[in-house]
């Protein structure tokens, strides 16, 4: 039985009914299951450890898809470091108790503030993407009498990723640094103080299907190491990204299998140890988030849909909950919660939620069995770059998240109060 799955025709995750988390804990509420955040994790790990020994690579979770800490504790107790891009995130794996040997720092706009945080808790490596951040950073490490590992993140101009906002290897995205311009760089590394060069990192992109872009990439920073190393640098770790692509609609997802082969063939001969950094890969699929039906509108009568007539069913989950579909056009399957019984019309319908935006829009003439008032739905693969984004616009307050095991289940994060929104705020002196 699959972790999503229709019982007495009612949708289920694991064990525990998603009607029942709608009543208990009310709605808009993401939840996510454990069990496929392990099997995730294992599915993953397992591959790798067919083509390497276990101990040549780390799979440091790019929590930025997913950072519940809870989250974040269970991928971690099976074995998972980080990957943060923030001082936020540092906090988040510090809580999650992520040890500092496993945490990796990535991203091009570090502060000064940020990057002591990571030296004051010894972090495993911090990936630099520029001369000035290696500047700062060696400045900031020499001053507290530290020495970093770092990685310089490059950029080895190769177009992959499904979406232009989540492309990262061309030469043209601000990510990482020309690799063409790389061995000076390091040459000038190497002098700074505070500084030791510990390997290479690359992250070509979010949502690969395929290994032709990673095929490519690999053959370049295979050549790169081998140049640093004739020039005297001492590479002995390789970080080679996440954005391993995952199914949302009818996508092939990335094969583990014949990229772990590809890692072996064209990574593993040099001799470093191999960090990964996937994110949506391992909670993509363990997340959905459940909305219930406000209103159909635009219809004669409730429930009857003329032919040809546009529908639009308000849900009370909005874009401030989960913006990638206006974002990045994304597809996020939905699912009733009651399953629909046998000869129920299908309509085609427009999914919208309440903010005062077009663009507040989830999917446009989507057939779906007829829906009613008070339906509850799910959407699914939500997991991924879903909670995270939210924001409190139009003065919605975050929506909580639930972690569901087997017939149990948690509140990972409270259901946000607008009285805690409006006590971050406060009058200037001249307006009291
Ligand atoms: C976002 C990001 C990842 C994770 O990408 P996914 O597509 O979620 O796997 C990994 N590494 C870096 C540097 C990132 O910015």
């Amino acid at each position: 039985m699959g972790v999503y799955h229709y019982k007495n025709s009612e949708l289920h995750i694991e064990d525990v009914a998603l009607s029942r988390i709608a009543a208990e804990v009310g709605t808009p509420v993401y939840c996510y299951s454990f069990k496929m955040l392990q099997d995730n994790y294992h599915a993953l790990s397992k591959a790798l450890r067919g083509a390497m020994p276990a101990q040549d690579f780390l799979i440091a979770y790019a929590c930025k898809a997913g950072s519940n800490i809870a989250l974040m504790k269970a991928l971690g107790d099976e074995g998972a470091g980080a990957d943060i891009v923030s001082g936020g995130e540092l906090e988040r794996a510090k809580a999650a108790g992520i040890p500092a040997d496993k945490i990796v720092y990535s991203g091009v706009g570090k502060s000064r503030a940020e990057m002591a945080a990571a030296l004051e808790y010894g972090i495993w490596q911090i990936n630099v993407e520029s001369v000035p951040e290696l500047d700062l950073l060696s400045q900031t490490a020499a001053e507290m009498g530290k020495t970093v590992r770092i990685a310089l993140r490059v950029n080895p101009d190769v177009h992959a990723g499904g979406h232009e906002k989540i492309s990262t290897g061309r030469k043209q995205d601000k990510f990482g640094i020309d690799i063409e311009k790389a061995p000076e760089i390091y040459d000038y590394a190497a002098k700074l103080p505070g500084i030791e060069i510990a390997g290479a990192a690359m992250h070509i992109g979010s949502q690969i299907a395929e290994n032709a872009p990673f095929k490519d990439a690999f053959a370049r920073m295979a050549t790169l190491v081998a140049r640093l190393r004739a020039s005297g640098h001492n590479i002995s770790r390789i970080d080679i990204g996440g954005g391993f692509g995952i199914t949302y609609k009818d996508e092939k997802p990335m094969d583990l299998e014949s990229f772990a082969a590809l890692v072996k063939e064209m990574i593993a001969p040099l001799g470093c140890q191999i960090i990964l950094e996937p994110g949506r890969a391992l909670v993509g699929n363990a997340g959905l988030l459940l909305s219930r039906v406000l209103y159909i509108k635009n219809c004669p009568s409730e429930g009857k849909i003329g032919a040809g007539e546009r529908s639009f069913v308000i849900i009370d989950a909005a874009m401030n909950d989960l913006i990638r579909p206006t974002l990045y056009n994304a597809y996020h399957p939905l699912l009733p919660v009651r399953e629909a019984a046998a000869g129920t019309p299908e309509h085609a319908y427009d999914i919208v939620g309440p903010v005062c935006e077009t663009g507040d829009t989830f999917m446009t003439g989507e057939k779906l069995p007829e829906m009613k008032r008070d339906d509850l739905a799910a959407f699914m693969v939500s997991g991924a770059y879903g909670a995270v984004m939210s924001s409190y616009y139009n003065t919605r307050a975050l929506v909580p998240e639930v972690l569901v095991k087997g017939n149990e289940y948690a509140v990972i994060r409270k259901r946000h109060d607008v009285a805690d929104i409006l006590a971050m705020e406060q009058f200037p002196n001249w307006l009291k």
